[in-house]
């Protein structure tokens, strides 16, 4: 697998967040996340995980 370049993987990865329900991407501030205040545009569902997460899991 090629590694990342670190400011590449800043790109894709910094507040990028994946709808649970609908596994649309959206990109939105980490804080207003965490304040609930970003809710998915496809579904309207506020179940969001970090992208990130996907590669510390496995
Ligand atoms: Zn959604």
């Amino acid at each position: 697998m090629k590694k990342l370049d670190p400011d590449v993987e800043k790109r894709l990865f910094k507040n990028v967040f994946v709808c649970k329900d609908c596994k649309h991407k959206i990109r939105a501030l980490a804080s207003k996340v965490a304040e609930g205040k970003v809710r998915c545009r496809h579904c309207k569902s506020k179940a969001l995980r970090p992208k990130k997460l996907i590669k510390a899991i496995g």
